[in-house]
């Protein structure tokens, strides 16, 4: 992987791995982010779980708590326009954002505490929304993977860096550029060339 990336990648986890967050996404619930991973492509993921909290959580995520099983569970994955910040992370292009900030997270679980039992769960995101706009921190947040976004547009920049040679093991390469794995019979993967997803020129040496 480009070294800024890998770094990029390190840092993201060394701030955020085991810790709690309030995650916003057309609903809001608390959880603990971990396993945070680089997954190639210039994507990283996580798993998520809900800390299960009293009037959490709201808007969409009331929605989609089955009846009578444990806290949800799931793995989100961020692609290269993901961003972050000292106590924040970005899906980018307008999905998930996970809040890190003790105070937000504190802020967010006495709100859910005050929430009247079944008062409606879009409303309270609403309010959830508005409590959560004025305890904002705006800090700049950096992109994890830069030299993948064409700066002005946040259009996927294609690399045009010279051929790197690579070692195929039974038909497979692992891009140097970006770290994906792909058989180099898969012509949506390979041109002959370049690898597609990324644009990066590779000489294959047989073993
Ligand atoms: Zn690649």
């Amino acid at each position: 992987m480009n070294p800024k990336h890998a770094s990029n990648c390190e840092e993201l986890r060394r701030r955020f791995e085991g810790r709690e967050a309030i995650c916003v996404e057309k609903g809001a619930l608390r959880v603990r982010v971990g396993n945070i991973r680089p997954r190639g492509g210039f994507h990283i993921g996580a798993d998520v779980e809900e800390i299960p909290t009293p009037g959490l959580g709201v808007g969409m995520f009331h929605r989609l708590r089955p009846l009578g099983v444990g806290p949800l569970r799931w793995t989100v994955r961020a692609g290269y326009l993901t961003t972050f910040t000292a106590q924040s992370w970005q899906m980018g292009y307008g999905g998930w954002s996970f809040l890190f900030t003790p105070e937000i997270v504190e802020a967010a679980v006495s709100f859910a505490a005050r929430r009247p039992e079944n008062s409606d769960p879009d409303e309270g995101y609403q309010e959830l929304c508005r409590l959560l706009r004025d305890l904002e921190i705006h800090e700049p947040a950096q992109l994890v993977f830069p030299d993948a976004v064409e700066q002005g547009s946040d259009a996927f920049r294609r690399s045009n860096s010279p051929p790197i040679g690579v070692q195929m093991l039974s038909g497979w390469i692992v891009c140097p550029n970006c770290d994906m794995r792909f058989k180099v019979s898969d012509p949506r993967r390979w041109d002959g060339q370049q690898h597609t997803t990324c644009g990066q020129r590779l000489m294959i040496k047989a073993t």
